[in-house]
């Protein structure tokens, strides 16, 4: 095998809470993350020469080690003694600093590609304990699926699969700083705290109305005062039937909630009256069974 093609598939945050900052900088979380339809394609191959070759279809994103693509094939050729080269291509969907771990998702589908290609027999979790040392949402994009994420995002608990619906995902065209956010976000007392517990407990019974009810990220009270746009876009598609709408990660991208595919093209062809929104997909929830590359299935 000189060629493997992987989907790198984006996340939501069905919610996320943010529980103390930690004395080295890093915050605690609780998370539920929730893979979707939508993903980059990443083909690696292998090359006689030691190098490493990241091409992209988007000309702004970096191609050396500040791409997570480049820091994953570097550090397994390192780990493993890696002698040949591998070049790297990227087809990028996904929206970039989204809220939707792009950078992650892409750095995971590296480390499984070269698990493949080189064939290194790796289990999930040893994937997921060089992917930590990449970045913090890097371990839950090996896994995928409904996971609840907490620590820093590395401490992983698998839940059943999100009950079938339809998911309208909207970016508008902002950039938004996820250091800003978290700078910026306000932890005493007066803090709402959104019920992950409830959230988790809804998944295991398949209660759809459940999560939606409960569907809430702390770190939107920094990110909507200073972007309003996300408000809109939440009211938008509440209007337009969504369950329930919510921004992921730090944002910008809203994401909404439908029951019925007919209403969620509908609030997508409705969304091009709102011009700030630049990229718009209805998606489905995908399972962690479609993430593949390591031995666990094989
Ligand atoms: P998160 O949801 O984890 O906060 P995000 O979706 O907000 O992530 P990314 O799309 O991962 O943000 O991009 C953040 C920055 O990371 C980009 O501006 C880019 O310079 C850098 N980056 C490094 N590697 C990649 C990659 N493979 N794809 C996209 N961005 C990358």
């Amino acid at each position: 095998m000189d060629k493997v093609e992987l989907k790198a598939y984006g996340k939501i945050n069905l919610g996320l809470d943010v529980i103390q900052r930690r004395e080295d900088g890093y915050h605690e979380l609780s998370m539920v993350m929730q893979t979707v339809g939508l993903f980059d394609k990443l083909t690696l191959s292998k090359i006689p020469e030691d190098k490493i070759c990241l091409t992209t279809n988007l000309d702004f994103l970096p191609i050396d080690k500040n791409n997570l693509i480049y820091r994953a094939i570097l550090t397994m050729k390192e780990r493993y003694g890696i002698k040949e080269g591998v070049r790297a291509k990227l087809e990028k969907r996904i929206p970039v600093a989204a809220g939707m771990a792009g950078g992650s998702t892409d750095c995971a589908a590296a480390l499984r590609g070269m698990n493949q290609l080189f064939h290194l027999g790796l289990s999930k979790e040893e994937l997921c304990d060089i992917g930590v040392t990449l970045g913090a949402d890097v371990p839950y994009c090996v896994v995928g699926g409904t996971v609840l994420a907490e620590g820093i995002g590395e401490k992983l608990t698998m839940l059943p699969a999100m009950p079938r619906c339809c998911i309208l995902i909207a970016k508008p065209g902002i950039s938004v700083s996820t250091k800003f956010v978290y700078n910026n976000l306000k932890l005493d007392e007066s803090t709402f705290h959104p019920d992950i517990k409830g959230i988790v407990d809804s998944i295991k019974k398949g209660n759809l109305k459940g999560i939606c009810d409960r569907l809430e990220n702390v770190l939107e009270t920094v990110t909507i005062p200073n972007y309003p746009v996300i408000q809109e876009i939440k009211e938008f598609l509440e209007e337009y039937g969504a369950r329930k709408a919510l921004m992921s990660g730090s944002g910008p991208t809203v994401f909404g909630i439908f029951t019925s595919k007919n209403a969620a093209y509908k609030a997508l062809r409705a969304m091009r009256s709102i011009k700030e929104v630049k990229q718009a997909y209805v998606v489905d929830p995908v399972g962690r069974e479609f993430i593949g590359g390591t031995k666990d299935e094989q």
